[in-house]
């Protein structure tokens, strides 16, 4: 019995001294998103804890910051990895859209739809323009390709479920350039040469409110 308790104590301690330490890395990464911003002041999420049964997310949140741009957020590893796309996602293949990396963000962003008041990092109106999740989808030598090896690589291949955008589509990065990708949509049953979602779906996704409506009701916090 002695050793069963000697086990249990041990098995404890891993697990601490691992969660610890996995915690330790992920605030790690968040270094950069805190160092930009007064989360008091913007009113952007903090890292809350997210229900851990369910499929990787994604979202892609349309930003009137200075420059019109759309946020590209994938989950890996626990935290949104995220690139900035100006022109925003096309699903025609044949259209190659400039993915700019930033900072990884927290996973309680995927829900941040309001206003970064002016004088914070990124002021202006965000919506969420599309959410759902998503699946790795990157194979080498048959083998399933780990999403943090793909960063490190450069190439993730990736199957969408979301609202709007829907299949196959890869980011690959630059050869000379370590923060600037390419997002493709791979050609399947989603794609389109003559639809464009950007110009067609102007209004929220979770909200129903267009980027007016949102600096609207949101402007004065
Ligand atoms: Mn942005």
């Amino acid at each position: 019995m002695k050793k069963l308790y000697w086990f249990l104590f041990q098995a404890v301690l891993v697990f601490v001294f691992v969660g610890g330490i996995a915690m330790v890395h992920k605030k790690g990464r968040l270094v950069d998103y805190y160092i930009k911003r007064d989360l008091v002041a913007s009113g952007e999420p903090g890292d809350q804890p997210v229900d851990s049964d369910r499929d990787t997310l994604f979202v892609i949140q349309k930003h009137g910051a200075s420059h019109l741009h759309f946020d590209f957020r994938l989950e890996i590893d626990g935290v949104l990895v995220s690139w900035a796309i100006p022109k925003g996602p096309s699903i025609n293949p044949a259209q190659k859209r400039l993915a700019v990396r930033t900072e990884d963000h927290p996973l309680s962003y995927a829900q941040f739809e309001g206003v970064i008041p002016e004088g914070n990092y990124g002021a202006g109106p965000v919506m969420i323009w599309d959410t759902g999740t998503f699946k790795n989808i990157t194979y080498q030598d048959g083998l399933l390709v780990p999403l943090s090896e793909c960063l490190k690589k450069g190439v993730i291949e990736f199957f969408l479920h979301g609202s709007l955008l829907k299949g196959r589509y890869v980011l690959v990065r630059f050869k000379n350039d370590k923060k600037s990708w390419l997002l493709i949509k791979i050609d399947d049953q989603y794609a389109s040469l003559s639809e464009d979602l950007v110009k067609k779906h102007k209004k929220s996704i979770v909200s129903g409110r267009t980027m007016i409506e949102i600096a609207q009701q949101e402007g004065e916090l």
